[in-house]
């Protein structure tokens, strides 16, 4: 039986009180399942010390990393910095590539600082060209690394791609860079169990329904 991901993408959200009230509530019911389920939770960089009692329950991670090593780079997070802390990092986001310029190379960068700090370096991609470059640049990606596929006018939108042609994407970008693939965009715990029967998707990514943590719980429960 395949390994599944269930990754919660938090974005920019939530003050403290906030996270911390979601960290004590989020109780996710992963009793008697069948399957092996790695839960991975992406908080904000100054949520991650509220999560020191998460052991065991869920995985951390970040949802951004520096290109560069420690150093004089006002404002970035290294992987050094973090590499304690967490075991995934994000990387390239659609949301970072429109927003604030992020490039195929730069992707790489950070996908190569994450994989000598250890972190296990998850790729947003939105179509499979992006997983094409990424094999160029950075061949060792498909030792550890993971693809979270999110077609654009998915995320966020509340209609999510249909499992059918999802699992087709995943299958070109699976030929590409063997990896595990995730799906993301408008995953609910209603449309979820279409998305993990897939022979190609190894998970989801999930943005809005991960912020409350009774609907992450249930997407969760659905899928156990
Ligand atoms: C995302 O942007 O990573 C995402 C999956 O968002 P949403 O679930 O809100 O569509």
């Amino acid at each position: 039986m395949k390994k599944l991901f269930i990754l919660g993408n938090w974005k920019s959200n939530k003050t403290m009180e906030e996270a911390r009230v979601w960290e004590q509530s989020f109780m996710p019911d992963i009793a008697g399942r069948t399957q092996d389920i790695t839960i991975i939770v992406c908080p904000a960089f100054h949520h991650l010390t509220l999560f020191a009692n998460h052991k065991g329950r869920y995985a951390l991670g970040i949802q951004d990393i520096s290109p560069y090593e420690s150093g004089a780079f006002t404002g970035a997070i290294s992987a050094a910095m973090v590499k304690d802390m967490v075991t995934y990092t994000m990387i390239g986001h659609s949301e970072r590539r429109k927003y604030f310029g992020e490039t195929d190379e730069l992707v790489s960068e950070k996908v190569k600082r994450a994989l000598d700090a250890g972190i296990r370096p998850i790729v947003c991609v939105s179509e499979p060209v992006q997983a094409e470059r990424l094999h160029a640049l950075v061949p060792a990606f498909s030792e550890s690394g993971l693809i979270l596929y999110e077609p654009l006018f998915a995320i966020g939108s509340g209609t999510s791609d249909s499992p059918e042609n999802a699992n087709k994407t995943a299958g070109f970008i699976h030929d590409i860079v063997p990896v595990p693939i995730l799906y993301g965009g408008s995953v609910t715990h209603e449309n979820v169990q279409g998305f993990v029967r897939e022979e190609y998707l190894s998970g989801v990514g999930v943005g809005g329904a991960s912020l409350d943590p009774k609907k992450f719980q249930a997407l969760i429960s659905a899928v156990v």
